[in-house]
């Protein structure tokens, strides 16, 4: 199809009125034959499109060809029927697409559901009926509250925090764990990505069992070896034993305990993830502080650490005794053992409106900044070497991690190598309202 250009139409309106203008003159008045020209191309205009405008209506229900016409609106009829076409199978296309997702999502094991801005449902996956119990079409257009009413769920997607996943049990089956996922789009919209966590949950369980139920047994065997080489040790004299065998002895002994240390933080580290803080009192912090600076500077011994503390008398947190003082003494002891003799070593409480903080801050070694993400998972060491050297089990940092979640607060740490640490321990304010309302 050859399409009208503009310059051709104008030329064929320019020859029309050149031929009424003509006519009109050799009939006596060349205007009135121009007149009649353009008002004739008028009307049939108008003409057209009327018949455009009902063939757009029409158009509408049915897939009808356009009305012939020619010239300028042949062209516009035959334009908008090709575009027409053209979004028609455009359209094919996407729903083609959507049916393949949809379909797709319709197979997956995970629940999927979108929720529009006004927190309804949308749309839904089987595995969403499956997992939580939705009914097609019943709960299409319903608030997603009334569906899922677990309280947890409802805080979660009402305060729009989604960067951690919530985990809660099922609806349908409280046995049965889900882990619910939300992500926005568009303007307000959200997709909910839920998940059976049922086995992986049970997984973690046998997991901290394992690893409980090994480290007490473990327990008794070990306290015996380490009491007969103590008792060994203590009993023979250096010329009792030929020499390579008074080092090994001192070896076993000092292997012993160490197992013994790892042992000890392990079965801690599981308490601390089995139940909830079961003590909650105030806690004094200044002589506990103090204690645990003196226990610093007795581990300190000969190196002769400085410990400063600043701390106001009548200083409370809301806690647990215990807990915290675990997590103030690792502090401070990996202080004194990543210092060298001599190095100065600040712990220090102050509270402001929001918070109150502890900070251990040493002059030591320091730690490579890319450590530190890291620094707080079991077992991770900056330097294995070093770390046996101090007598370290690598657990200490992951106790302080616990117990600070389990006090609602967190840990923060800044170092530099060669220019020491700061470890900061951050309590929320209700842990200091808790004494405020006492
Ligand atoms: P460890 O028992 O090995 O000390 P932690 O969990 O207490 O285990 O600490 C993890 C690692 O963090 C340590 O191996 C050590 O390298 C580093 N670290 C902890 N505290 C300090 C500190 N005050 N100065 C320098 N490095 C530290």
């Amino acid at each position: 199809m050859t399409s009208i250009t503009k310059s051709y139409v104008l030329s064929r309106m320019l020859l029309l009125s050149g031929v009424g203008f003509c006519l009109g003159w050799l009939l006596g008045n060349a205007f009135l034959g121009l007149s009649v020209v353009l008002m004739t191309y008028c009307l049939w205009s108008v003409k057209e499109l009327f018949r455009l405008l009902d063939w757009l209506h029409a158009a509408k229900d049915r897939n009808e060809e356009p009305p012939e016409s020619k010239g300028l609106w042949g062209e516009i009829f035959d334009g908008i029927y090709r575009l027409q076409k053209h979004h028609g199978r455009a359209r094919r296309r996407l729903s083609t697409v959507i049916d393949r997702i949809q379909s797709s999502t319709t197979a997956l094991k995970d629940a999927v559901i979108m929720v529009d801005r006004h927190n309804n449902l949308e749309w839904w996956n089987l595995a969403a009926e499956e997992l939580l119990g939705f009914k097609t079409p019943d709960d299409k257009g319903q608030p997603i509250t009334n569906l899922l009413r677990d309280p947890r769920f409802v805080d979660y997607f009402e305060q729009g925090r989604y960067q951690k996943p919530l985990l809660i049990p099922s609806p349908l089956n409280d046995e049965y764990q889900i882990e619910v996922n939300v992500t926005v789009y568009g303007r307000g919209n959200r997709m909910i990505i839920v998940r059976d966590v049922t086995r992986l949950m049970q997984l973690e369980i046998m997991r901290k069992d394992f690893v409980a139920n090994v480290s007490h047994e473990l327990r008794t065997p070990l306290t015996v070896i380490s009491g007969y080489l103590e008792t060994l040790i203590d009993g023979l004299h250096d010329h009792d034993l030929p020499p390579v065998w008074s080092k090994a002895m001192n070896r076993m002994q000092e292997q012993s305990l160490r197992m013994q240390g790892l042992v000890q933080d392990l079965l801690t580290l599981s308490k601390l993830e089995a139940a909830e803080i079961d003590e909650n009192s105030a806690v004094s912090l200044r002589p506990m502080l103090h204690a645990i600076v003196e226990d610093g500077k007795a581990l300190s011994g000969e190196s002769q650490h400085k410990i400063y503390l600043e701390c106001p008398e009548d200083a409370e947190l809301g806690g647990c005794a215990h807990e915290l003082r675990s997590a103030f003494s690792n502090l401070v002891f990996n202080a004194v053992r990543y210092t060298p003799a001599g190095g100065k070593i600040y712990v220090r409480w102050w509270q402001d409106e929001d918070r109150g903080h502890l900070m251990v801050e040493d002059n030591g070694i320091g730690i490579d900044p890319i450590h530190i993400p890291r620094l707080t998972e079991r077992f991770y060491r900056v330097d294995k070497s070093r770390s046996h050297a101090t007598g370290g089990t690598g657990l200490g940092l992951a106790i302080v991690k616990h117990i600070m979640l389990r006090h609602g607060g967190r840990i923060s740490i800044s170092s530099h190598p060669g220019k020491g640490s700061k470890f900061v321990c951050h309590f929320p304010k209700k842990r200091l309202m808790i004494l405020a309302d006492e």
